[in-house]
């Protein structure tokens, strides 16, 4: 793409509550060989049928209520400027980017802004069969702030189980019956433990706790059967057989829904590093659950970027070195890293808990004990990264939140290029670094888990970006760019990232948890040699970094700390940590950052709409070309999605 097009090319598709929607442009996908292209059809194709399986896991009101809006949405035909229907408009959009009535990112259940009489008056209006049969269940649950109030609650001290209104686990049922249930079930000698309860929903049945497994034939099958009928259709058109075993064993997995075979499914695809075209298909991240257990469906399709991959060939090639130099104790340094590959890729399409916010990067498989055997694929979606970036230019966020034109101007000429390389290194060396003592339980550090994680990986990145290893090896021009992303890393999360967070709310979700502990841990450890300097301008806080030397060392020191934490399976000092860095938000300046961001009218959540694949015929109705288009609104793709990629929506 040339920067003119670049430039031509519509980035802001929508605007709404806190979210602002974008549109990310898939670069290559026309220079593609027929049949990757088709290949590339058939796993997008598979990647939406699984749309409707998260929008159940995120809760189990999600469905009904999404057609119930949606009716009432499409067959309207009063005064579409008015505040009601623009509040269920807003509702609604607010639905479909949760995957359910949750948000996002603080699992709050979304507050409407029109009243139950205009909902019930609607939902009367419309034809017979499109009515919700039980309208005050459903009403209750969207108006009663009371009822099933968060997705995830992680509150120290509650039974999180049965404080969350996600799916994932029936009635009933508490977090202790859970947890003597798997426990029960680990065998804590196997070493090479499957993960437990990562496609399954736990419910009683006669006082007994059982799991619903996901597989064809058990829960989501409707929906899992269509993955498995475009994986199948996919597979012939495979690069070579490596993947199309990949393909195959994934199938096998969604039939049989054993968790070996899973496993079995995870070490081909970590092993395979040739094919162009990937793709992650399935029941992955586990932060939808209060216990870390089961895995939210979500798939990204993609394809290499080889230009961009030169990158992180180049960090994956060193991985070794940077494990022995890292400033954690040796004991917990791998001796030998593994298979750290790593590549750019281009997002084809994103679905399920990647769609429409997505993450940037990926590290898969999750499994402590693949990682260690068999190593982890690491990727950097640069067509995203892109997206973002080219979408804030001109924002006027730099000028309110940086402290001076000379910072602004670093930020200008290494931000982007520093945060991609942080992404990189996060992803590729950070996840996969350091090894847990013999003995020690992966899952140790229990709901603290993915904060504690991402908090390494994080410091690993932060630590090595300052090294001039990264000058050695021709990834950096400037010894002094690492600054840029320190900077943006100490004001994010001391101060911008709060956004994100209502008044008077703790910060919750494990990456902002990640960034707030070692913002404000490296702030008051620093303290005594005015490291980082909370200043005071014209009536508004800033962020002074004084000694960025200093403040790298102090990233290097608690990188020790955390993986001596992780590695002896320190849970109470892990908690610790969390709960006097990560959690408790500053009132004063929470709400000045508020004030003056509210005054930039910045959306605080960023999400996508993906663009839309045309299967191009032949003759005899074969499939002969793929073309991609960009040109969908975010109301047209939700509505089409919810009307062609819906099995498990019982629609009469
Ligand atoms: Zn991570």
């Amino acid at each position: 793409m040339t920067a003119k097009e670049i430039k031509d090319f519509k980035y802001n598709v929508d605007r709404f509550a806190d979210i602002e929607v974008l549109r990310y442009e898939v670069p290559g996908f026309d220079g593609l060989k027929p049949d990757q292209k088709k290949l590339i059809y058939y796993l997008t194709e598979a990647a939406l049928a699984g749309r409707d399986i998260l929008t159940d896991q995120n809760g189990r009101y999600n469905l009904p209520i999404r057609s119930m809006i949606e009716a009432v949405y499409v067959n309207f035909d009063g005064d579409k400027s008015s505040d009601e229907f623009k509040a269920l408009e807003k509702y609604l959009k607010q639905i479909w980017f949760g995957n359910g009535i949750y948000h996002h990112y603080s699992m709050d259940k979304f507050v409407p802004e029109f009243s139950e009489s205009f909902l019930r008056g609607q939902v009367g209006k419309l034809p017979a069969e499109q009515r919700p049969g039980n309208l005050n269940e459903l009403c209750d649950v969207i108006f009663n702030p009371l009822t099933l109030p968060k997705r995830v609650n992680q509150a120290d001290g509650a039974d999180v189980v049965a404080t969350s209104a996600c799916n994932l686990y029936g009635d009933g049922v508490t977090q202790a019956e859970v947890e003597a249930f798997y426990g029960a079930m680990k065998d804590t000698t196997d070493l090479t433990p499957v993960s437990y309860g990562l496609n399954a929903k736990v419910v009683k049945r006669d006082g007994k706790l059982i799991e619903e497994v996901y597989k064809v034939g058990g829960l989501y099958s409707p929906a899992i059967e269509r993955i498995v009928d475009n994986l199948t259709k996919a597979a012939a058109y495979a690069e070579n057989d490596a993947q199309r075993d990949i393909i195959n064993s994934l199938i096998k997995y969604y039939r049989t829904g054993n968790l070996r075979d899973f496993d079995e499914y995870s070490i081909l695809w970590a092993d395979d590093t040739r094919s162009q075209v990937d793709f992650i298909n399935g029941f992955i991240e586990t932060y939808g659950d209060p216990l870390g257990m089961t895995g939210s469906w979500e798939s990204i399709v993609n394809f290499k970027n080889e230009e961009a991959s030169h990158r992180t060939e180049v960090l994956s090639g060193n991985a070794q070195w940077f494990e022995d130099h890292s400033p954690v104790d040796p004991r917990f340094r791998k001796p030998v890293v593994k298979g750290v590959s790593a590549k750019v890729i281009t997002a084809a399409i994103l679905a399920g808990d990647s769609y429409p916010s997505t993450p940037i990067g990926i590290n898969l498989p999750n499994a402590d004990w693949i990682r260690a055997t068999h190593g982890s694929k690491s990727v950097t979606i640069e067509n995203i990264t892109e997206a973002y970036d080219e979408a804030s230019h001109g924002n006027g966020f730099n000028e309110e939140f940086v402290i001076d034109e000379p910072t602004r101007r670093l930020l200008d000429d290494y931000l982007f290029i520093t945060d991609n390389l942080h992404t990189d290194l996060h992803e590729c060396l950070g996840h996969g670094s350091g090894r847990l003592l013999p003995g020690t339980d992966p899952d140790a550090m229990k709901a603290h888990g993915s904060t504690l994680e991402e908090t390494r990986a994080d410091l690993f990145a932060l630590y090595y970006l300052a090294d001039p290893k990264l000058i050695e090896l021709g990834l950096l021009d400037n010894p002094e760019a690492y600054k840029a992303e320190y900077y943006k890393y100490m004001l994010n999360g001391l101060m911008t990232q709060l956004v994100r967070i209502e008044p008077g709310k703790d910060v919750e979700e494990a990456h902002m948890r990640n960034r707030k502990l070692i913002t404000e841990w490296a702030f008051e450890h620093g303290k005594k040699d005015n490291v980082v300097e909370m200043v005071n301008i014209g009536g508004k806080t800033f962020v002074r970094i004084n000694d960025y030397k200093r403040l790298r060392e102090l990233f290097g020191e608690l990188l020790a700390e955390i993986q001596r934490i992780k590695s002896e399976g320190d849970y109470e000092a892990g908690r610790n940590l969390v709960e006097t860095y990560a959690v408790k938000v500053d009132p004063k300046l929470h709400k000045e950052v508020l004030d003056r961001y509210a005054h930039l009218d910045i959306a605080p959540y960023k999400g996508f709409v993906n663009p839309r694949y045309t299967p191009v015929s032949g003759e005899n109705g074969e499939l002969v070309d793929v073309k991609v288009s960009y040109d969908e609104d975010y109301p047209t793709q939700m509505l089409r999605y919810s009307r062609d990629y819906s099995p498990l929506t019982d629609r009469k």
